[in-house]
């Protein structure tokens, strides 16, 4: 019988069949995010250290994971920040060990700037590190962080990790409704983002009850929007998780008019802009034939290769 460290396997669609380990104490986090749906914070610290009896752990993850079938990943994630736990370094090489399971881990990324925390996580094979807000005072709104965490000290750890770690970094961004959203704040995450460098940024928003009432969902219009502006400024890819994504219908409500305020942004070739908005042959080219011909976007050859370009006006604003 489990011992209850470990959950699972779950289906993710980014991580595939994904077997959680948790390893901290409900609800024992860094930060009180107001979006969190886990529950709000009991437990508010920076301080790590060891919850539980290491090897109980190592016990439930064998007895469990023979049972489990086919797995993608191994996940630390769960009921709190799990880097708080000081054996996170050990427990990861421990499941490292058996040479067949991949390790991710779901973090805030708020102790980066910790030595000692970037050692523990070296030999995950993916970290996706979460960064709502690049400004102190949005920060400290979203996140309810504990008292002795700042910004850019946390902006700084996270570029430091992504210089020393040789697997993948999927940073995730969630957006909370008149809270993160503002231009001013994607515009400071831009900068942040493109220092720290990950693989990939995942956007999403409240997609399920929040610790907080005042955490309200951003709409589909507008993610679609933040979405359009994050691709055209971000120098890696942009991806939307949650129930708003490119699967989803009402991705494609507003693809014409992203088309044309992506290319007001920044021109971008057919196959970019096919790429971004995941569209096959057929619908790009019916969708910027229509644009061209009512005059909203233009074409434009440059060192022998085709653009599609706009007005060239930078702002998100409608
Ligand atoms: S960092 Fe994660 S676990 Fe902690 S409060 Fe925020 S969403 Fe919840």
């Amino acid at each position: 019988m489990s011992l209850g460290f470990i959950f699972g396997p779950v289906p993710s669609r980014r991580l595939g069949l994904s077997l959680g380990i948790n390893i901290v104490p409900f609800k024992t986090c860094s930060f009180n995010c107001i979006y969190c749906e886990v529950g709000k914070t009991t437990d508010l610290t920076v301080k790590r250290k060891s919850f539980y009896d290491v090897d109980e752990i190592k016990k439930d993850f064998v007895e469990t994971v023979d049972k489990s079938g086919h797995i993608d990943f191994v996940t630390f994630s769960g009921s709190g920040e799990p880097t708080l736990n000081s054996d996170i370094g050990e427990l990861i090489d421990f499941v490292k060990s058996f040479n067949k399971y991949k390790i991710a881990v779901l973090t805030n990324g708020s102790l980066m700037y910790k030595e000692s925390v970037r050692k523990d996580l070296i030999n995950a094979d993916v970290v996706v590190p979460s960064l709502d807000a690049a400004l102190s005072g949005v920060f400290k709104k979203v996140n309810l962080p504990h008292k002795d965490l700042e910004i850019d000290k946390i902006i700084d750890g996270l570029f430091k990790f992504k210089k020393e770690f040789k697997g993948q970094v999927w940073l995730e961004i969630l957006f909370v409704e008149g809270v993160n959203d503002s231009e001013e704040n994607l515009n400071a995450l831009i900068e942040a983002v493109n220092r720290i460098s990950p693989d990939i940024v995942q956007i999403g928003t409240v997609d399920r009850p929040p610790a907080y009432s005042s955490a309200h969902k951003v709409n589909d219009e507008k993610m679609m929007d933040i979405y359009t502006y994050l691709s055209a400024h971000l120098k890696m890819k942009v991806d939307i998780i949650g129930s708003f994504n490119k699967e989803n219908d009402k991705f494609y409500d507003n693809i014409e008019r992203s088309i044309i305020k992506m290319v007001n942004i920044r021109p971008c070739s057919k196959d970019e802009l096919k790429s971004i908005f995941n569209l096959n042959d057929e619908s790009i080219k019916e969708t910027l034939d229509k644009l061209i011909g009512e005059e909203k976007i233009y074409t434009e050859e440059f060192q022998s290769k085709l653009f599609v370009v706009g007005n060239r006006s930078v702002s998100m604003k409608k």
